[in-house]
């Protein structure tokens, strides 16, 4: 065992070094352009994404939390609405519908995609639901005919929670934040494609509502100084975009080199007699660590999962975890409190337990898979973990 390895959670230093040079002349033309909002860069980072999200339309905005608030505006989502959320994701997700005095409904999900589970959507539904918004937790795409086909009987908008999933195709190969009625990204600095900063995307497919996410992007005012609707100041930086033009030609081949090691993982894992395969749901003694499970990858299509988070379940989580940050091993826990429980939220939430999440938040734990890791590093991270467990 070598003691000198150290494994941060994440070290974007090795991104930055690889392309120094691109992007700090890209940041320099805008800074000689002077040119900083809503600009060239943008328009080009829009017709890019257009192509590659295989969308018709591409909005840069503020930050994924922007996208997902925006998307909600223009919905005309308000007080008297209820939304239908995941209650195991990030906080922005159900944050957003009660900023604009709408209700959240929080749902549970499956307990191996980690994503909303479309068949205890229907019971939640009532005269007041708006949306629904299901989230593509940490780089896999929640079951998305499922959801559209709920959303379809019921007459309710779709708001894909992309953030963590730029480049995931659901299993018949639409990209994730293509399918439903708007799509919402984010480019915070330790998503796949991450930005010097905050920054965000909306998409969809229909004209009319791009133009009313257009508009509302600056404050609503169509011309310029008329405003028939609110919106606000939810732009993207020419900056950000610079950076973002640079960075999406590789996010593919990071994409990959994540998902590598999330492979390297699980041989590891079962070499260790940690686990026996993924996706399985309880603890024995050849099962310590429960794998995520990458569902769609049977259908042949490549890029189902990028691993934003490569986040695995195990018993007495809180130990591993300070036992591997003695090891110089940096782990997280997304998310450690489901969005139900959160004392902000508790006049929303119906009393109703959402078991499968609040056993999650005592289990899962995201390991290390930024895309340069070195396998002597993933090596690392599994024997810790089986030296955690050997002598236990
Ligand atoms: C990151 C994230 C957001 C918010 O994005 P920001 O750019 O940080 O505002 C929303 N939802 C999910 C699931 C996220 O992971």
């Amino acid at each position: 065992m070598d003691s000198q390895i150290s494994v941060p959670l994440l070290d974007l230093k090795a991104q930055y070094a690889a392309l120094k040079h691109e992007l700090d002349g890209a940041m320099l033309r805008v800074a000689e352009s002077q040119r900083f909002i809503l600009g060239p860069e943008v328009d080009a980072l829009e017709r890019a994404m257009c192509g590659y999200l295989e969308v018709n339309h591409a909005l840069g905005v503020s930050s994924g939390t922007d996208a997902l608030l925006l998307a909600l505006m223009a919905l005309g989502i308000g007080p008297g609405d209820s939304v239908i959320v995941p209650t195991f994701s990030f906080f922005a997700t159900a944050g957003v519908v009660s900023r604009l005095g709408a209700r959240p409904i929080f749902v549970d999900v499956d307990p191996v995609t980690f994503n909303l589970d479309p068949s205890q959507i229907a019971t939640r539904i009532d005269a007041t639901t708006r949306a629904i918004v299901p989230v593509h937790l940490f780089g896999q795409s929640a079951d998305m005919d499922a959801i559209m086909a709920v959303a379809d009987e019921h007459g309710l908008a779709v708001i894909e929670d992309a953030a963590q999933a730029i480049g995931t195709r659901y299993r018949d190969g639409r990209r994730a934040g293509s399918i439903g009625t708007i799509g919402c990204f984010s480019f915070f600095p330790s998503k796949n494609l991450g930005a010097f900063g905050d920054g965000g995307l909306v998409t969809t497919n229909d004209p009319e509502l791009y133009q009313r996410l257009r508009i509302m992007r600056v404050h609503g005012g169509e011309p310029k100084y008329y405003h028939a609707v609110v919106g606000g100041n939810f732009r993207l930086d020419e900056l950000q975009a610079a950076v973002l033009n640079v960075k999406l030609p590789h996010l593919d081949g990071w994409s990959a080199a994540r998902r590598r090691n999330a492979e390297r993982y699980c041989e590891l894992f079962r070499e260790h007699g940690l686990a026996e395969g993924e996706g399985r749901q309880e603890f024995d003694a050849a099962n310590r660590v429960l794998l995520p499970a990458s569902v769609y990858r049977a259908g042949g299509v490549d890029d189902v999962h990028i691993y934003n988070q490569f986040t695995v379940r195990v018993a007495d989580r809180d130990g591993l975890r300070a036992f591997l940050s003695e090891r110089r091993v940096g782990t997280e826990v997304y998310y450690p409190v489901p969005l139900h429980m959160q004392e902000c939220f508790r006049s929303d939430a119906d009393g109703l337990p959402l078991p499968v999440s609040e056993r999650l938040g005592r289990e899962v734990l995201a390991l290390p898979i930024y895309p340069e890791l070195a396998d002597e590093q993933l090596a690392h991270v599994v024997g810790s973990i089986a030296d955690y467990y050997s002598h236990r």
